[in-house]
């Protein structure tokens, strides 16, 4: 078994290939990896295990037909997690996000075809249903994404759909809720607000902090892909979720208590443009074909993960700096 992992060097993605090359997905401990990584701002060699002989580690573009063409033969299986995944970026410029998102996927699914490759999983997430003001959106739900990130993934969900149905070629789309844990970019709220404390500085809040996300941990979301991959039906998209909705409001408390803060070290700030207010997923489908339930209760994934970036200040601190320009320039947190 040869797979091959785009943005493997991204947080979810290296989670995923750490996960199959320390042999925790039953079946799968003889299984050759390649990854396939631009090593963007948000994709770090730091996360992958370099020496481990079966993974092969290239960095390229999902956009280079050339080098697909070469790449993917002999690859039984394509996880594609590449993808632009910062919804503030998606605001300050949204070129890159259509380019990687929708250009890059559409490439790649070309090539899978043109090669022979026999299955593809995309990884896609809760925001292409837009905001769930009450209720839960269903994989039967409409797309209506609002933010340029959303749009661009909703856009490449569509074109999976398209190849599977014009094409037959062998496709699952996941959709997944807000992922916690370590190796994640400080960009994103919960590493953003905790590497931030741990520096001296304050933290930034958006709006009323009202808006509610669902969190669940990165090994989770890992395992779920897993079983997709395995024994996921072609053409079905599968919703992941089942961890904990929280407020930012609630979210942010949290932060603050495990690093023992208080509310003076945070600000309040303009709200985010077309900020969306809840993300409710219904995740029915994939625990009654796999009975899949998250393991990782929040409060222990959350204190693991704030200790983890306490504990690893090496892996963070040059990703900060590598990142840092003037305070204009910089994107806020992404809420999700
Ligand atoms: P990330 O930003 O941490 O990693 C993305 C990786 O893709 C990076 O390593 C980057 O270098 C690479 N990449 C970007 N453009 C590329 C290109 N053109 N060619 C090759 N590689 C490229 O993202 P993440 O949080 O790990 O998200 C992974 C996937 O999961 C994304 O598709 C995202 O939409 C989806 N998702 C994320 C979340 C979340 O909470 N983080 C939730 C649901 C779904």
């Amino acid at each position: 078994m040869r797979l091959l992992i785009t943005g493997g060097a991204g947080f979810i993605g290296s989670h995923y290939v750490r996960s199959l090359l320390t042999g925790r997905y039953r079946g799968y401990e003889d299984a050759r990896v390649t990854v396939l990584d631009k090593l963007t701002y948000a994709g770090t060699l730091t996360n992958l295990p370099l020496t481990d002989p079966r993974l092969t580690f290239v960095r390229g573009d999902i956009c280079d037909r050339g080098l697909l063409m070469d790449l993917l033969p002999g690859h039984d299986a394509v996880v594609h997690f590449a993808a632009e995944s910062h919804v503030d970026r998606s605001i300050a410029g949204s070129a890159a996000f259509v380019s990687t998102n929708v250009t890059g996927t559409h490439t790649l699914l070309e090539c899978c075809v043109g090669t022979g490759v026999s299955r593809f999983v995309h990884i896609s997430t809760d925001e292409v249903y837009g905001s769930a003001e009450e209720g839960a959106f269903s994989e039967q739900s409409p797309l209506e994404p609002n933010s340029p990130y959303a749009a661009s993934k909703a856009a490449s969900d569509l074109l999976v759909r398209s190849f599977h149905r014009t094409h037959g070629l062998w496709t699952s789309v996941t959709r997944c809720a807000n992922n916690y844990g370590p190796h994640q970019f400080p960009e994103k709220v919960i590493p953003l607000f905790v590497t931030r404390l741990l520096e001296g500085r304050n933290v930034p809040l958006y709006g009323d902090g009202l808006h509610v996300r669902e969190w669940l941990h990165v090994d989770d979301h890992c395992r779920a892909v897993q079983l997709v991959l395995e024994s996921g039906r072609a053409g079905v998209t599968y919703n992941i979720a089942g961890g904990r909705e929280l407020t930012n409001r609630d979210l942010t408390r949290m932060v603050l208590a495990e690093l023992g803060a208080g509310w003076d070290r945070v600000d309040r700030v303009a709200d985010r443009k077309g900020h969306d207010r809840r993300y409710a997923l219904d995740a029915g489908r994939i625990r009654e074909e796999f009975g899949f339930e998250p393991r990782i209760l929040f409060e222990r994934g959350f204190a693991e993960t704030v200790q983890w970036y306490r504990d690893n200040r090496a892996w963070w601190q040059p990703l900060v700096r590598r990142t840092a320009g003037p305070a204009s320039a910089q994107p806020g947190p992404r809420l999700g």
